[in-house]
C-alpha cells in the first residue's frame, strides 16, 4: 500500500518507518526543511532505540521517502495519516491550528473520485474528526468551483498509543489498535493495514470517530492518575514511616491493580500526559462537567516536581545560594531525548532561582536542553565528570545505567557524600551503609 504521514516528528517518524518495514511504500512530510534534509540523507532525527536501524534499511530500499510538499506527499495515497502537533492553547485545551491547517490544504488537493481517508494519530479532542471534514470540505468548496469531493475522503480517528523509548516495539506489536469510524471502506483498508501488526491476536476495535478520540484522553488521564496516586501514598509514607516500595508490592500483586505505573517520583512530565490531562479538563468544562479528580492529579503532579526541594533546602540549612548541584538525567523518562515538560528542567530553574548552579548529564537528552537553557547550566561528559565539586547529586530520570553506579567515583568527587533520588533508584539500606545522606521518594530515609 502506498501511505503518507504528515508531521515526521516523535510519532509520525515511527509510525512511517514501521510501516514502510511492512511492505508498505511510505511518504513521510513535515514543513520543517531542516528535519526532512537531514532525514532524506539517513541522518535520523529522533532518539528512539531500535528506529535508526529500520529507518536505514527502509531509506536504502525507497520504502520510505520524504518531502516537504504536502501534494508530493499524498499523490497516489490512499491512506493519509495526520500525526502532527496538538499542543495546549492558551486555556489548555489542545490546540487545533496545525491539524485543522493541513485539512485546509488536503481540501486544495484531494479530487473527485480519487478516494481517500485521512487518519487522525494526533490525541484531539472529540468532535475533532467532523472539524476535519468540515474543514477539508469547505476549502475545496471554496478553492474550486463545483469541485464535490464529499464521497471522495473519510476521516477517521486512530489514537497512537506508543510510548517513547519503546516507541518501535509499542507500533510493531500493539496491545490494541483503536480505529474511530463509520465507514465500512475505511474499516477495510485500515483492517488491511494493521493486519501484520496484530497477528498475535491483539484486537483491533472498531468504534464511532467520538469514542476513539476519547479513547486516548482516558487512557492517558488514567495512567497519569495512577501516577499521581502512588505520590501521594509516597507523601503518607513519609509522614507515617511506612515504605512506599513495600505497599506497592503489597498492592501491585494484585491483579486488579496491576504491577505497572505504581513507582513515586517527582512527577510525570512528557508530551502527553500533561497536556493531555489538561486537555481532558478543559473539554469537560466546556460540556460543563467538572472532572475533579483530573484537577487533583493536576495539582498533585505541579508539587510533586519540587517535593525533592525541601529536603534539599533543610539538608543545605536553608541555604542553597552559591551551591553547586550535579544533576543526573534531564529526559522526562529514560531511553529518549525529549525533554517537554521534563521534571528534571523545573528542579534545575528551581535551583537557578534560589541561586544555585548546576551541572547536568544526560545520555541522549542535553542537545535539546542546551538549545533551551544555553550556558544558564554547564553540561558534562559523563555522569562522573558532572559530579566534580558538587556539593550533592540530585538524580532525576532513571536511566539504567544510574542505577548501578560506582558510589566510589561518586564518594571522591562530590563535596558532600548526599544523594536526592528522585527516582528511587538505590536500596536505602546499603546506600546508607555506605555512609550516605540519602534521600528519596516515600521511603524511611526520606525525612
Ligand atoms: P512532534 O512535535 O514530535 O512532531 C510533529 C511534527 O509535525 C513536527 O516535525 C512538525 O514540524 C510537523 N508539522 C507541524 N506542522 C506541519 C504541517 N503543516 N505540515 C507538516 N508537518 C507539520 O509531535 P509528536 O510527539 O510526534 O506528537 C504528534 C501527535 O501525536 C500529538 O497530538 C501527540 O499528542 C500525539 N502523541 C504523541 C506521542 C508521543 O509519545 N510523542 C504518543 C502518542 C500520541
Amino acid at each position: 500500500m502506498k501511505i503518507t504521514v504528515v508531521g515526521t516528528g516523535y510519532v509520525g517518524l515511527v509510525t512511517g518507518t514501521c510501516f514502510a518495514e511492512t511492505g508498505n511504500t511510505v511518504t513521510c512530510v513535515d514543513i520543517d526543511t531542516n528535519k526532512i534534509t537531514k532525514l532524506m540523507s539517513g541522518e535520523i532525527t529522533i532518539y528512539e532505540p531500535g528506529l535508526e536501524k529500520i529507518f536505514l534499511r527502509n531509506l536504502k530500499e525507497e520504502r520510505l521517502l520524504f518531502t516537504t510538499s504536502l501534494a508530493e506527499g499524498i499523490k497516489d495515497s490512499p491512506i493519509i495519516f495526520l500525526a502532527l502537533p496538538t499542543p495546549p492553547g492558551e486555556d489548555g485545551s489542545a490546540d487545533l491550528k496545525y491539524v485543522l491547517g493541513v485539512a485546509e490544504e488536503l481540501g486544495k488537493l484531494i479530487e473527485p473520485g480519487d478516494y481517500k481517508i485521512i487518519v487522525d494519530k494526533s490525541t484531539v479532542p472529540v468532535g475533532t474528526s467532523e472539524k476535519v471534514r468540515e474543514a477539508i470540505l469547505q476549502s475545496a468548496a471554496k478553492n474550486s468551483k463545483g469541485k464535490n469531493i464529499e464521497q471522495s475522503f473519510d476521516v477517521v480517528s486512530n489514537p497512537e498509543f506508543l510510548r517513547e523509548g519503546v516507541a518501535v516495539e509499542d507500533f510493531m506489536k500493539p496491545d490494541r489498535v483503536v480505529v474511530g469510524t463509520h465507514s465500512e471502506k475505511a474499516k477495510k483498508l485500515m483492517n488491511q493495514l494493521f493486519a501484520p501488526f496484530v497477528r498475535q491476536g491483539n484486537p483491533v476495535i472498531f468504534m464511532d470517530e467520538r469514542s476513539a478520540e476519547l479513547t486516548k484522553y482516558a487512557a492517558n488521564s488514567f495512567l497519569a492518575t495512577k501516577i499521581s496516586f502512588m505520590n501521594e501514598v509516597a507523601q503518607l509514607c513519609e509522614l507515617m514511616g511506612a515504605d512506599v516500595d513495600m505497599v506497592r508490592r503489597g498492592m501491585g500483586s494484585d491483579e486488579r491493580i496491576g504491577k505497572r505505573f505504581l513507582f513515586p517520583g517527582i512527577g510525570y512530565g512528557g508530551s502527553c500526559f500533561p497536556k493531555d490531562v489538561q486537555a481532558l479538563v478543559k473539554s469537560s468544562q466546556e460540556v460543563n462537567y467538572d472532572f475533579r479528580i483530573l484537577n487533583a492529579v493536576m495539582d498533585v503532579n505541579n508539587k510533586q516536581k519540587l517535593h525533592l526541594l525541601p529536603k534539599l533546602r533543610k539538608y543545605f540549612k536553608g541555604q542553597l545560594k552559591g551551591k553547586h548541584f550535579a544533576v543526573w538525567g534531564l529526559a522526562f523518562k529514560p531511553n529518549t531525548d525529549d525533554i517537554r515538560e521534563a521534571p528534571a528542567l523545573e528542579m534545575i530553574h528551581a535551583l537557578l532561582e534560589e541561586g544555585a548552579t548546576v551541572t547536568a548529564f544526560d545520555p541522549e537528552a542535553m542537545h535539546n536542553v542546551r538549545t533551551l537553557l544555553g550556558d544558564k547550566i554547564e553540561f558534562a561528559e559523563s555522569q562522573y565528570a558532572a559530579l566534580k565539586g558538587a556539593d550533592a547529586l540530585i538524580i532525576a530520570t532513571e536511566w539504567n545505567e544510574f542505577r548501578t553506579p560506582d558510589f566510589l567515583k561518586i564518594v571522591s568527587s562530590l563535596k558532600n557524600k548526599a544523594i536526592f533520588d528522585g527516582r528511587n533508584l538505590f536500596d536505602v539500606a546499603a546506600i546508607r551503609e555506605l555512609g550516605f545522606h540519602y534521600v528519596s521518594i516515600g521511603r524511611a530515609d526520606a525525612n
